[in-house]
């Protein structure tokens, strides 16, 4: 196994990020066994697709960094790093997005959905984020790929990226990447509206509970999630055609590792305002403890900064000998 994800470093991580992403990389982190690795990074190369500030990239950099290391990856097991000082990923990123096709980044929806009705005022870089992904992957000759569902289509691009250069250049350089995608990962929906999915980057702090949510303020965001006047129904059959109440029945049962018509078995033909309060103290019991590492490790950023520089090291090791095989097989004189 060879595991490789990543995250950006664009606002403080939420409960989607949680339950898509992080929460997965702990478990395939823990089941590791001799001669397996996984690298996981903070993807600041793909937070600059849309505008930030500088010294906030920063923070959030050391942010999620520590917020991951307080969701349970550990350094010394894991290789955590930042992508941006490992240049491979941009050099490989290049080669690769020689090898992409225009009319494959054409069919990308994120795309689509980022740039919304700008999109020829979007950066380059939005457009071919995919390719850069392909590359983070690519790079490590990754086996593994845990993403959430949201993710899926980029991946797959990265395998059509990965058997087009294989074929054309006549070698066997990148091993198609699996995704991993349990089937207990939801993709949540935002809070405010059940037909977009919680996203770091949107502007409404009340779309999405963060992982540094307090227990009021999460409290608060679930009293007032947008929901219908129907009551709950009593089977997951009766959740169709209302995303935000299925949105929140999925949180609950991800979390309490119950299915959601088992869920519904106890709170079906009740309204929300019986469900949100026991939804919220499943929130705040899950929360909570991460809560309290994540400051913890805020308030010694050394440690964190240590652990990102020698990931960083770790990681171009590989990068190194990735870029020296993928250099020969192209041709370059170097
Ligand atoms: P941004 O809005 O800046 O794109 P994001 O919230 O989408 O931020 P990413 O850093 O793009 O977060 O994604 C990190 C990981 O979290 C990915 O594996 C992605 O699949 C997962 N993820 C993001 N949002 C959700 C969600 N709402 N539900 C489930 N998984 C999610
Ligand atoms: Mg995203």
């Amino acid at each position: 196994m060879r595991i490789v994800s990543g995250i950006q470093p664009t606002g403080s991580l939420h409960l989607g990020n949680y339950l898509g992403a992080i929460r997965n990389w702990v478990l395939m982190q823990d089941a590791l066994n001799a001669g397996d690795q996984a690298w996981f990074f903070i993807a600041d190369l793909h937070a600059i697709t849309l505008r930030q500030e500088p010294a906030e990239l920063r923070q959030n950099t050391r942010e999620i960094a520590a917020a991951l290391m307080a969701a349970g990856i550990d350094p010394a097991r894991s290789i955590l790093f930042n992508q941006a000082r490992v240049p491979e990923h941009a050099e490989l990123a290049w080669v690769l997005g020689c090898t992409a096709r225009i009319g494959w980044l054409n069919r990308m929806t994120q795309f689509k959905e980022k740039s919304g009705k700008d999109r020829e005022g979007a950066s380059v870089g939005l457009y071919t984020y995919p390719v850069l992904q392909a590359a983070d992957v690519l790079l490590y000759r990754a086996s593994h790929v845990p993403v959430g569902d949201d993710q899926k289509q980029h991946l797959e691009l990265a395998r059509d990226i990965a058997t087009k250069f294989n074929t054309d250049y006549g070698v066997e350089l990148f091993p198609l990447p699996e995704p991993t995608i349990p089937p207990s990962s939801p993709r949540v929906r935002s809070l405010r509206d059940g037909g977009a999915k919680m996203s770091k980057s949107d502007p409404s702090d009340q779309s999405r509970i963060n992982l540094t949510d307090s227990e009021d303020e999460i409290r608060n965001k679930l009293k007032r999630a947008k929901t219908d006047p129907e009551p709950l129904p009593e089977t997951a059959a009766g959740l169709e055609g209302r995303p935000e109440a299925r949105n929140l029945v999925e949180i609950y049962a991800t979390l309490s590792g119950e299915s959601v018509d088992a869920v519904l078995g106890r709170f079906g033909g009740h309204g929300f305002g019986q469900f949100k309060p026991a939804l919220a103290d499943v929130v705040v019991a899950h929360l909570a403890p991460m809560n309290q590492r994540f400051r913890d490790l805020l308030a010694s950023p050394e440690l964190i900064d240590r652990a990102l520089a020698e990931g960083a090291e770790r990681a171009r090791e590989t990068a190194r000998e990735t870029m020296r095989d993928v250099r020969k097989a192209v041709g370059f004189f170097a």
